[in-house]
């Protein structure tokens, strides 16, 4: 009887895999407590998703990942979250039984939490930067590894990089810790950042630079740094001084950032439906395809 009432019950069906990503080791524990998606469709995801985490940093962040999959909910990836670990990080993700391949070939929110573990741990008012690395950096890794177009990521880009713009009250990215400011915000101090970076270089550097820059150096989830260590580091990396000086413009006051003049720079126009289409002479167009070339 009392068997009888455990085996009616669905059992969670724990399983293990090991897989490699560019010198690091995944250690994925999938959590099933329904049929549905397969444990193979999952871990094409999570290639995916690490091919493109590697193909923007050249390495992957951590030396040793574990990462769980809980298979439950609705169609769909749910609820990523990113810890640092004793010698790596630790996600936790869910993903609907119904999820299909197709699905998780659109899903950007492996690849964000993945981004997070590339850039030190912050104190809480900056958790913007942590944020704004992994929503700018995520379409742009997955268009380097050829997982996205171009054009498709601009497009998302140019609709909702708004959200990051400062409203009525704002007190700069350091003291305003709204959804968009968080998110956007940091996406766009990214985004303002990159374009800067490659206007004073000549296009011979980039916020990727940066980045590598400060993985390089060890600034990685598994370590504490002020923000001003990590700027640091990635202006030593480009030879400017742009993270920095774009933290002191932004980090106490609202300076909002005229985006419509930025498109127009970079060469990128909106047709009424949404869709983008490119303009090769606007006087930034190198640094906007920069931006998305695969960098060595
Ligand atoms: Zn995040």
């Amino acid at each position: 009887m009392l068997l009888g009432i455990l085996l009616s019950r669905p059992v969670p069906a724990i399983s293990a895999e090991s897989v490699p990503a560019c010198g690091a080791n995944i250690d994925v524990r999938f959590d099933n407590d329904s049929k549905g998606v397969t444990n193979d469709v999952l871990m094409n995801w999570i290639k995916r998703a690490s091919t493109a985490v590697c193909t923007y940093y050249g390495k992957f962040p951590v030396h040793q990942l574990r990462l769980q999959v809980h298979v439950r909910g609705s169609e769909g990836v749910h609820h990523g979250v990113t810890y640092p670990s004793d010698n790596g990080g630790l996600i936790r993700i869910s993903v609907g039984s119904s999820t299909t391949a197709s699905d998780l070939d659109s899903d950007w929110m492996l690849t964000h939490e993945m981004i997070h573990l590339a850039f030190p741990s912050m104190a809480e008012d900056h958790h913007w930067i942590e944020e704004g690395i992994s929503v700018y950096v995520e379409p742009v890794a997955r268009v380097q590894a050829g997982q996205l177009t171009p054009a498709r990521m601009w497009k998302d880009v140019v609709r909702d990089m708004p959200q990051g713009e400062p409203a009525d009250g704002d007190r700069g990215l350091d003291h305003t810790p709204t959804w968009g400011r968080t998110y956007w915000g940091g996406a766009m101090f990214c985004l303002v950042a990159d374009v800067r970076i490659r206007e004073q270089t000549h296009n011979r550097k980039g916020l990727q630079d940066a980045l590598r820059g400060i993985l390089n150096s060890g600034g990685n989830i598994t370590q504490d740094w002020e923000i001003e260590q990590a700027f640091a580091e990635g202006d030593k990396a480009t030879g400017t001084h742009v993270l920095t000086d774009l933290y002191h413009e932004m980090r106490d006051k609202p300076n909002p950032v005229d985006l419509a003049a930025l498109w127009q720079k970079l060469g990128i126009q909106r047709a009424p439906d949404g869709a983008v289409e490119f303009n090769d002479k606007a006087p930034a167009a190198t640094v906007r395809e920069a931006i998305t070339h695969p960098m060595k």
